[in-house]
């Protein structure tokens, strides 16, 4: 089947209940990600953005629905879920580096046993991408050496070693100190530049303002507004969206 205007990600109708039904994270999502989108998912907690993400690499197995990656749904069983993963990189609020190997292992263990790189390969690779991150000099340092914002830098550039067509980010600065997430964000923000495809949950607001083409607004596993970023923060369509807008700035003055 042929996918129209460079769609690489259409979620269709996309339910998943936990405890038999009593909790409906995502109840009938709908979204297309197209190459080149950088999309924020925002919205407020339990609405469902991580299972949604969770998701699309099928870290969960939805209920219903279908995840159409270049016009195969990957919700049936037959997909191979290491090819998927490594086509869509993930990077989590906890960065998730394996704690005994040292910071250039832990970029050059999946290239290698997945991909079968050659080691030297996968190092000069892991290498330059470092270098990228200005963390050159870590490369034999362990993760607990690492600011938080290190640790991020370094779990981006892990997943950006399998070459993923989509970088999926959960919350990716919220568990850094402030003075901390500005040096993840603007790694993000060169990625984006470059033309990367992604799906970035996130609380940053500016970052989904200034860097994201298109924001999801969810609540109670569903869609509430999906709008081009500069519409959607300037007149947003739903009452509820300026119901949450307005309580974020709320917040921010006091
Ligand atoms: P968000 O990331 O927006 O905060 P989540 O996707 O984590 O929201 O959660 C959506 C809803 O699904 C919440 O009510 C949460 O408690 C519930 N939920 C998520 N994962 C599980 C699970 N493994 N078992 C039961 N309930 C879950
Ligand atoms: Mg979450």
């Amino acid at each position: 089947m042929a996918t129209a205007d460079n769609v690489i990600i259409s979620v269709q109708n996309l339910c998943k209940y936990f405890k038999k039904d009593a909790i409906r994270a995502l109840d009938g999502i709908s979204v297309d990600i197209r190459q080149g989108d950088v999309i924020a998912a925002i919205g407020p907690s339990g609405s469902g953005k991580s299972t949604f993400l969770r998701s699309l690499n099928l870290l969960e197995t939805p209920t219903s629905g279908s995840i159409l990656f270049h016009g195969v749904d990957i919700t049936q069983k037959k997909v191979n879920i290491d090819q998927l993963r490594q086509k869509m990189g993930m990077v989590f609020q906890h960065f998730n580096l394996f704690p005994h190997r040292t910071i250039l292992q832990n970029m050059t263990l999946a290239p290698e046993k997945v991909l079968r790189v050659p080691h030297e390969a996968a190092s000069e690779k892991a290498l330059q991408l470092l270098r990228r991150v200005g963390l050159e000099d870590r490369a034999d340092a362990y993760p607990i050496q690492l600011s938080g914002g290190q640790k991020q830098r370094v779990a981006i550039v892990r997943a950006l070693m399998m070459e993923p067509e989509v970088m999926l980010f959960d919350e990716p600065t919220s568990a850094l100190d402030p003075e901390l997430t500005g040096e993840v964000l603007s790694v993000m923000r060169n990625l984006a530049e470059e033309g990367m495809t992604m799906l970035v949950v996130t609380h940053e607001m500016s970052f989904a303002r200034t860097v994201s083409s298109q924001v999801v607004f969810m609540e109670h596993g569903v869609v509430v507004e999906h709008a081009p970023s500069r519409e959607f923060f300037t007149n947003p369509r739903q009452e509820r969206s300026r119901a949450f807008l307005r309580n974020l700035l709320d917040r921010f003055d006091e």
